[in-house]
């Protein structure tokens, strides 16, 4: 099975990696302690802290893709550092703590935060771009790039907030991770369907970059979160710079 077009994926260290992924976030960052008291029993994206430290400049690394694609995803990546105290730097080579396929049958997907840069995961992948080809329109671009760069910077989905209920075809659901990530039964329920119990939320926010799409194929009823929206809301912007601040 394809990933369906809308559908995207904070992707998660394996299992065995847990424990470290938690203790190189702390490393890098204290302020990652906080919210995990016992990460070998950590399932779920939303109840990890993946920060980077303040000011950082993150390296980014393109493992294929066109070259008219490439410098488009690196325009739009520069919004973030206007709101954010963190910067990204392209053609940084293999290294680079963030390195991008473009893979078009998996869809959209990033790892968070610090995990990209786990020892464990050098060489591979720690985001895909897999829609955006030369002829995507720009606002395609804007949407896919700065929704997945949130995730980079270690933003959970926002439809995690408990006001957004989402009557997904739980069968269906589990179905498609299965096929398309290996993901088992409980790693599904907890990263996909299970109820927030939210990092550091303010409010739900319906403008929100990080508003989680949800393709029809997947719920009941025909419910569907559009993928529409496609810049940073108000409050992007500010809880951004609130993890990231800049010297006062
Ligand atoms: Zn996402």
């Amino acid at each position: 099975m394809e990933a369906l077009k809308g559908l995207c994926t904070v992707v998660m260290p394996e299992a065995r990696l847990r424990e470290f992924a938690f203790q190189h976030a702390v490393d890098l960052n204290s302020d990652n302690a906080l919210l995990e008291e016992q990460p070998q029993r950590i399932a779920a994206a939303m109840e990890t802290r993946r920060r980077w430290p303040v000011g950082m400049t993150l390296r980014v690394h393109f493992l294929a893709g066109e070259r008219a694609v490439q410098h488009r995803v690196e325009e739009i990546v520069a919004e973030w550092s206007q709101h954010a105290n963190v910067q990204f730097v392209f053609g940084a080579g293999p290294e680079a703590e963030i390195r991008i396929s473009f893979n078009p049958n998996s869809g959209s997907w990033s790892y968070m935060g610090t995990d990209c840069s786990l020892s464990q995961l050098a060489g591979r992948p720690t985001m895909n771009l897999g829609w955006l080809t030369p002829t995507t329109p720009l606002v395609e671009y804007r949407r896919v790039v700065l929704h997945e760069f949130g995730h980079a910077l270690g933003l959970v989905h926002e439809h995690l907030s408990p006001a957004a209920e989402i009557p997904w075809d739980e069968a269906k659901v589990l179905n498609y991770y299965r096929q398309t990530n290996g993901w088992d039964e409980a790693y599904t329920r907890s990263n996909v369907l299970a109820r927030s119990k939210a990092d550091a939320y303010t409010r739900f926010d319906p403008h929100s970059i990080m508003l989680y799409p949800v393709p029809r194929e997947l719920t009941l009823g025909g419910f569907e979160i559009p993928w529409s929206n496609s810049e940073l809301s108000a409050l992007d912007k500010e809880f951004i710079g609130q993890i990231y601040p800049f010297p006062a």
